[in-house]
Order: structure tokens, then C-alpha cells, then sequence
């Protein structure tokens, strides 16, 4: 069954149309990649409605629209679609349509009820098709290489700032499409900061360093973490990373259909715990990845939804000591038929640099 089925047995039976705006939602249900357009899905209908910039790029990738050529605003747009349907009760996405949006909406088409729905296309997105998960493991495979590359340019007296410019260039020159998030460098106590963006801060002898970074390939990101030593470690640096390793192992031991995000979550922070750092690692254990960089499903306390093949997660447990550093280390893996696959390539023993 295609996409667009599959979201229509989601619509209510007295629904007219579902509106969808929200651009990851978008590109999904249709292919096209343009910044601006919404769909309209009724029962026989499939409305891809763009301004002029993108009527060409419409048409050429997303062939089974109907194309609608939008000509003023798109309410007008909209409105005009509506009217000449004769529809009066549309769903439409509740967690990205703006206030302004929806009063918009609600001034040009008074006698429409719009009904607030949430996570019908994000549910669709979950369970990747093999050529999505072809996508993702370029994604996965391009940040490896970058991972190694950049390993030659980490030494005392650089920034921050200089790997992840270094890094981010290196990966779009070999066709990264993008950056799926500005790149994660946190050396020494900033280490301590979860998403410490890349500062002016020089790298130390005896700095921890993070870097967590990721790959665009036909809209699919990848997101990884690792974390390297500048300088030898203390024996409380080597602690704190075996430690983070071992709830990173322990989870990915337990990962597969069937469980739930809050259990996979609590392997890696019982690990943690034990070790007597349980009040360190403050973030979920991990998050979905797709055409965006953070979707369901999560890993995370109180996530009950099971698990299921195909979907696409990230395992990245953490240590941060305020004032004094962190470590990460994220992997993306596949959820497989009775188990997982880790697709990420880089090792994971503590580098000394
Ligand atoms: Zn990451
Ligand atoms: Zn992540």
C-alpha cells in the first residue's frame, strides 16, 4: 500500500480533506523537496499546490499530485480550492500550523471546520522503506569517513570552532546535502554541556572532546557521537568512558521488537546508575532518525509504544560533570526482525589524539 493510502485510513469517515503543510510531512507523502507548497488529501484527491519557483520542480517530481498553481497567497490558494469542492470539514496538522495560520484559515473559510489531528504522517515516517534505509546508511557511511578524517586536524591549540568548519566542509564537498544540525564540538569543560555547540574555545592537553555530527543523502540524515581524548586521559576519564560504553553495549544487547523506548532507556541508565553517575546523564538514551534529524520513536523514561522493525533509532547514553567534561557516544541503528544493527562504523575505544 502506498503512502498516501495508508494515510487515508487514518482520515475520519466525515472528513472532507486532510491539509498538510509541514515540510519533512510533505516530501514524504510526495517527493517533492521545495521549501513552500501544502498538500490537500481527500478520499479521490491528491492537491500539491506551490507557488511559481517550484511549478516545473513539482510537476517533474511528484507526477501523481495534481498540481495547483498557486498564484497569490496561499489561504486565497487554499480557499479557492476548498470553495469550488464544496468541502467543509478539514484536518489539519494542530502541532505545526501556527496561530496566525489557523486564524487565517478560519477568516477565509468561516463555514469550514478545521479539525486538529496530530502525528499521522510522523507515524507513517516510524518504519522506513528499504530505500529510505538505503538512504540513511549513505548518510551513516559519508559521516564515518568524516569521522576519520577529521581525527587529523584534533590537536592542542585549535578551536572549536576550526574542526567543526573543517569537518562540515570535508562532508559537503564529498556530497553531504546539508548539515542535518549545526555540528556538536565540545572540548574540555564544555564537554559537560550535552549540545555544546563549536565555541571559540582551544583544544587542551587533557581535554575530552565531543563530536556529534551527521550526513544528508536524499533528504535522510544521519547523527553520530564520539567522544576523543586530547592528551592522555586521567584514570577518571578512562572510568567515565568504559562506562559510558558499557550502557551503550548493554543497550544495543537489548534493542529489538517488541520492547519499548522506556525500557531500552532504563538497560543503559541502570548501567550508569550503578556506576554511581546516575544523576549525569540527565537526557533520554536516543531518538528516531529520518528525513528528519529528530522523530519518533524515542528512547527515552515513560516511552511505552513497542518497538518495531525497520525503524531507525539513535543509542547515545552520556556522562556530563559540570565544570568538568562529558562523554557521548551515539550509534544509528536499524531495529531488525529479531534484533538490531548498528550501522555506524567508527570505533568506539577511547582514541588518544
Ligand atoms: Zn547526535
Ligand atoms: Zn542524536
Amino acid at each position: 500500500m502506498n503512502r498516501v493510502e495508508r494515510l487515508r485510513e487514518q482520515m475520519a469517515g466525515d472528513e472532507d480533506a486532510f491539509l498538510i503543510m509541514q515540510p519533512e510531512n510533505r516530501r514524504y507523502l510526495t517527493g517533492f523537496t521545495g521549501s513552500a507548497g501544502f498538500l490537500l488529501v481527500s478520499r479521490e484527491q491528491c492537491l500539491l499546490a506551490t507557488d511559481f519557483r517550484y511549478w516545473e520542480q513539482a510537476r517533474r517530481q511528484s507526477p501523481d499530485w495534481e498540481l495547483v498553481p498557486q498564484q497569490g497567497s496561499w489561504v486565497t490558494c487554499l480557499r479557492e480550492i476548498v470553495a469550488a469542492r464544496g468541502w467543509n470539514r478539514i484536518a489539519l496538522e494542530a502541532d505545526f500550523i501556527t496561530v496566525h495560520q489557523q486564524q487565517a484559515l478560519t477568516a477565509a473559510l468561516p463555514q469550514v471546520e478545521w479539525v486538529p489531528v496530530t502525528g499521522r504522517v510522523e507515524k507513517l515516517r516510524v518504519v522506513k522503506a528499504p530505500e529510505e534505509l538505503a538512504a540513511i546508511s549513505r548518510a551513516v557511511a559519508l559521516a564515518d569517513v568524516g569521522f576519520q578524517y577529521i581525527l587529523d586536524a584534533i590537536r592542542p591549540g585549535v578551536t572549536e570552532r576550526e574542526v567543526a568548519l573543517e569537518l562540515e566542509f570535508f562532508l559537503r564537498r564529498l556530497g553531504s546535502e546539508g548539515i542535518p544540525f549545526e555540528f556538536i564540538v565540545a572540548s574540555g569543560h564544555r564537554a559537560a554541556l550535552p549540545h555544546g555547540q563549536a565555541s571559540e574555545k582551544v583544544l587542551a592537553q587533557g581535554d575530552f572532546l565531543i563530536l556529534d555530527f551527521g550526513c544528508i543523502k536524499g533528504g535522510y540524515c544521519s547523527d553520530m557521537t564520539r567522544t576523543v581524548m586530547v592528551g592522555q586521559p586521567t584514570p577518571e576519564q578512562r572510568e567515565i568512558y568504559a562506562v559510558v560504553r558499557a550502557a551503550q553495549e548493554a543497550a544495543l544487547a537489548v534493542l529489538a521488537p517488541g520492547k519499548s523506548g522506556g525500557e531500552v532507556d532504563q538497560v543503559a541508565r541502570e548501567v550508569i546508575k550503578q556506576a554511581g553517575y546516575g544523576e549525569y546523564f540527565g537526557h533520554g538514551l536516543g531518538h528516531g532518525v529520518g528525513l528528519a534529524v529528530h522523530e519518533d520513536p524515542r528512547l527515552a523514561p515513560g516511552e511505552n509504544d513497542l518497538l518495531a522493525p525497520g525503524q531507525v533509532v539513535t543509542v547515545e547514553p552520556g556522562i556530563y560533570l559540570p565544570g568538568r567534561g562529558g562523554v557521548r557516544i551515539e550509534d544509528l541503528v536499524i531495529i531488525t526482525k529479531d534484533g538490531c544493527r548498528v550501522l555506524t562504523g567508527a570505533p568506539k575505544e577511547l582514541l588518544v589524539l
